[in-house]
C-alpha cells in the first residue's frame, strides 16, 4: 500500500473529532484554521464554537468591530490574527461580493492568509489538489524521508515539498492534508512517537537509521528578550464612581488594540522608590500624592520571543485624575467590557480589585 492510502485509511479509524469536520463552509474553516494556529486544539475548539456562534457567517463577522473581535478573542494570544481575520472578511464582503475566494492563489491575496492557511481553506472547502505544510507536516515528512537539511532553512523546506508532491494524493486533497496533520500530531509527535504502533513502521527511514529523536532538524537558536513592566492600576473616585485608569495599546508593539494600565517600562527590575523617581512617574503624578497601596510580586509572562516580568502597583488616589496623556477614565465595574490581554486578566481575577473602595 502507498503512503497516500495508507495514511489515508489509518485517518479513517483514527480522525480527531471536531465541529470543524462536519463543514465544507469556507468561512468556518477559514476561522477554525486561524484559530488553530499556534493553539492547542482542546482550547481552539471552545474559542472556534464561541465565535462561530457570535459571527455565524461572513457578513456578520465584517460587521464587528475591532473590540468585539478582540475580546472574542482574549486569551488566545496572537492578537492580529483576530485583527486581520477583521480586516479579510471585509475585503471580501467589499471587493468579492461577498463571495469566498475559492482559489489557493485567490485566498493567498487576503489578510493574514499565508501558504498554509490558503491551502488549507482550498484543498478542504474547494477540493483544489494543494498540499499543506505546518510543523506536523514538516516533521512527519522530514522523519520518513530521514531529511537531514534544517526545515527552517529554504534547501530544507524545498526537499520537503518535492517530497511531499510525490506522495500527495491528489485526488483526495482534504483528506490527505487533514490525515497528514493529525497524523503528526497524534502519532509522529514532537516528543516520544509512538514508533512502535506507527502504521509506516516498517519504512520509516529515521526509525530505521535510528535517528527519529535527531529529526527534523532546526537551525534557528530563539532568541529570547527579556523585557520589565511596572504597570501603575491607578484608582480613585470622580461623581461618587469608582474609576480606573486603562489605555489602549498602540501599533508597532504587542497588544496593539488591547487595553492594558498605564505602564513604566524599565531597563531592569525597580523596587516603589526607584519607580517614584522615574520621570515617567513624575510627569503622570504632577501635583497629585499617589499612596502605593500594594505591590505584586513579579509576574513572569512567557511570549513567543519575549519574556514579560512584570509587577502591578496599586495606587489610590485621593482626588480625580485628570492627565493629557492617553489614558482612558474607565468605571471599574465596566472593565469586563474591554479586551485586555491575558496577563491583566488574570491580575484582575486574582486580585479582586472591587475590594479596594470598600
Ligand atoms: S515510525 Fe516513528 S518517526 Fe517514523 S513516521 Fe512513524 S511515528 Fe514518525
Amino acid at each position: 500500500m502507498d503512503f497516500a492510502r495508507q495514511l489515508i485509511s489509518w485517518y479513517s479509524e483514527n480522525k480527531r473529532d471536531f465541529p470543524w469536520r462536519y463543514t465544507n463552509d469556507p468561512y468556518k474553516i477559514w476561522i477554525s484554521e486561524i484559530i488553530l494556529q499556534q493553539t492547542r486544539t482542546g482550547q481552539g475548539h471552545d474559542y472556534y464554537l464561541r465565535f462561530i456562534r457570535l459571527f455565524p457567517d461572513l457578513h456578520s463577522l465584517s460587521k464587528a468591530t475591532e473590540e468585539q473581535v478582540l475580546k472574542l478573542w482574549q486569551g488566545l494570544g496572537y492578537y492580529s490574527r483576530a485583527r486581520n481575520l477583521l480586516a479579510a472578511s471585509k475585503e471580501i464582503v467589499s471587493k468579492h461580493n461577498g463571495r469566498f475566494p475559492s482559489t489557493y492563489h485567490e485566498l493567498l491575496q487576503l489578510k493574514g492568509i499565508g501558504p498554509y492557511t490558503a491551502a488549507a481553506v482550498a484543498s478542504i472547502a474547494f477540493g483544489e489538489p494543494v498540499p499543506v505544510i505546518d510543523g506536523n507536516v514538516l516533521r512527519v515528512i522530514s522523519r520518513w524521508f530521514a531529511i537531514r537539511e534544517p526545515v527552517d532553512k529554504t534547501e530544507g523546506k524545498k526537499m520537503i515539498k518535492q517530497f511531499l508532491e510525490d506522495i500527495f494524493d491528489k485526488n483526495n486533497p482534504a483528506e490527505f492534508n487533514q490525515a497528514i496533520m493529525d497524523f503528526g500530531a497524534i502519532v509522529c509527535k514532537p516528543k516520544n512517537p509512538a514508533c512502535f504502533f506507527c502504521v509506516f513502521n516498517q519504512n520509516c527511514q529515521s526509525l530505521n537509521l535510528k535517528i527519529v529523536n535527531q529529526i527534523p532538524v532546526k537551525s534557528k537558536i530563539s532568541s529570547q528578550r527579556k523585557r520589565y513592566f511596572n504597570y501603575l492600576v491607578i484608582l480613585f473616585e470622580k461623581n461618587q464612581q469608582k474609576m480606573i485608569l486603562l489605555q489602549k495599546r498602540k501599533p508597532g508593539d504587542i497588544w496593539s488594540g488591547l487595553y492594558d494600565f498605564p505602564l513604566i517600562e524599565s531597563f531592569g527590575e525597580l523596587n516603589a522608590e526607584q519607580l517614584t523617581s522615574t520621570t515617567q512617574w513624575k510627569n503622570y503624578f504632577d501635583g497629585l500624592d499617589p499612596v502605593i497601596a500594594e505591590t505584586s510580586p513579579i509576574y513572569n509572562h512567557q511570549l513567543t520571543h519575549q519574556l514579560l516580568l512584570v509587577r502591578f502597583y496599586l495606587i489610590k488616589l485621593n482626588q480625580a485624575f485628570s492627565t493629557s496623556f492617553s489614558f482612558q477614565e474607565i468605571i471599574l465595574p465596566d472593565i469586563p467590557k474591554y479586551p485586555v490581554p491575558r496577563l491583566i486578566e488574570k491580575y484582575l481575577k486574582e486580585h479582586n480589585y472591587l475590594k479596594h473602595f470598600s
